[in-house]
C-alpha cells in the first residue's frame, strides 16, 4: 500500500555545527539532518521519491520499480520505505550480482531485484527501456533513476519551511544561504525553488562540471516557471565522483562534530571549509548546511 508511506511527513531538526574553523572565522552554520529522519530510510532520497510515490498513487499501482547501483542510497531508501509501508519495490541494478552491504539491505527489506549488467543499464534512457518491465510487473510504477526531475525537486522543497520553522530555537533571527551537495542538481533545485530568489544556494558537485548538472537545474527551474533563480554551482568533485585522496579521508576523520561519507557530504564540507577560510564570507553569516545522507553507501568503502 503506497497510502501510509504518503502520510509520512517527516521533519529533519536543524542542528548548530561546531567547529573551530567556524568559529575562528565567524561564521555560523546548522546542519539539516536528512540523515537522521528515521533509523533506516536516510536521506535526501525520500524526499525526492515522494511525489513520484503521488504519482503512482494516483495511477493506482501498488509498488514501485526503479534504478540504481549496488551501493545506490536511492534504491536503499525506496526498499527501506517499501519495506516499512508496505509497498512492493524492484531494483534494477547496474552491473552483476554483487552482495554488498546495501545489496545485502535491498534483499533484507524484501525488493526483488535484477541484474542488468553495464551494458544492460547503458540503456536506461533509451525509448521502450521500461517496455518489457512494465508487462513483467504490470502493478509497479517505473521512477527514473534517483528520483530526478521537477517531481523529484518539489519533495525537497520542504526542507525551507521545515529549516524556518527552527530557526528561532536556534537563535537566530535570519540566514544567509544553503550549501549542500550536489549529484544531479535535483535537490539543489528543490531549494531554489522553495526560496524564489530570496537566499542563495549554494551546490557543491560531487560529479566534476560538464556532467549536465546546471543543464539538469535549469531544466526544473523554467518547468516550474521560476525567473529569478539564485544559486551556484562550484566543484568539489576532487578528481572525480567517488576519488577519495588522503586530505579528504583525514578531514571525514578529523571532523568528529558530524558524520560524514566520501562521496557527497565530506566533499560538500571540505569545500566549505576552504571557501571559508578564504574568506567568502562575511563574519556573521549564517548557512545551512543539507546532510543529505549516504551514509548507510559509506560501508561499501571501508
Ligand atoms: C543522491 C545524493 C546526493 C545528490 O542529490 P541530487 O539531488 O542528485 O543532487 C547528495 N548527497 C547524498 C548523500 C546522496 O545520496
Amino acid at each position: 500500500m503506497l497510502l501510509p508511506a504518503l502520510d509520512w511527513h517527516p521533519q529533519p531538526r536543524l542542528e548548530p555545527l561546531h567547529l573551530d574553523w567556524l568559529a575562528r572565522s565567524g561564521v555560523e552554520v546548522a546542519v539539516l539532518r536528512l540523515d537522521r529522519i528515521d533509523p533506516l530510510i536516510s536521506g535526501n532520497k525520500w524526499f525526492k521519491l515522494l511525489h513520484h510515490l503521488r504519482a503512482a498513487h494516483r495511477g493506482g499501482a501498488a509498488g514501485v520499480m526503479s534504478l540504481g547501483g549496488a551501493h545506490s542510497n536511492h534504491l536503499h531508501a525506496l526498499a527501506a520505505a517499501g519495506r516499512r509501508f508496505g509497498f512492493a519495490t524492484v531494483g534494477l541494478l547496474r552491473g552483476h550480482s554483487l552482495d554488498t552491504p546495501t545489496v545485502l539491505d535491498l534483499k533484507a527489506f524484501g525488493m526483488t531485484l535484477h541484474w542488468l549488467g553495464y551494458e544492460g543499464y547503458r540503456r536506461r534512457h533509451d525509448e521502450g527501456f521500461w517496455t518489457p518491465w512494465r508487462s513483467q510487473y504490470p502493478e509497479l510504477w517505473a521512477v527514473p533513476e534517483g528520483g530526478a526531475g521537477l517531481p523529484g525537486a518539489q519533495g525537497c522543497m520542504s526542507w525551507v519551511a521545515c529549516a524556518r520553522d527552527q530557526l528561532a530555537a536556534l537563535g537566530w533571527a535570519d540566514y544567509h544561504g544553503w550549501w549542500l551537495a550536489c549529484g544531479t542538481g535535483t535537490s539543489l533545485a528543490g531549494l531554489v525553488l522553495a526560496e524564489a530568489g530570496q537566499r542563495k544556494v549554494h551546490g557543491v558537485l560531487a560529479v566534476p562540471q560538464g556532467h549536465g548538472v546546471s543543464q539538469n537545474v535549469e531544466n526544473i527551474v523554467r518547468a516550474a516557471g521560476l525567473a529569478d533563480p539564485l544559486y551556484e554551482l562550484l566543484d568539489g568533485s576532487r578528481g572525480g565522483f567517488g576519488q577519495v585522496d588522503a586530505d579528504l579521508s583525514t578531514f571525514i576523520e578529523t571532523t568528529q562534530a558530524i558524520e560524514l561519507e566520501p562521496l557527497y557530504t565530506g566533499k560538500a564540507l571540505m569545500l566549505l571549509k576552504a571557501q571559508v577560510e578564504a574568506g567568502a564570507f562575511e563574519p556573521g553569516t549564517r548557512l545551512i548546511f543539507v546532510h543529505t545522507g549516504g551514509l548507510q553507501g559509506r560501508r561499501g568503502f571501508q
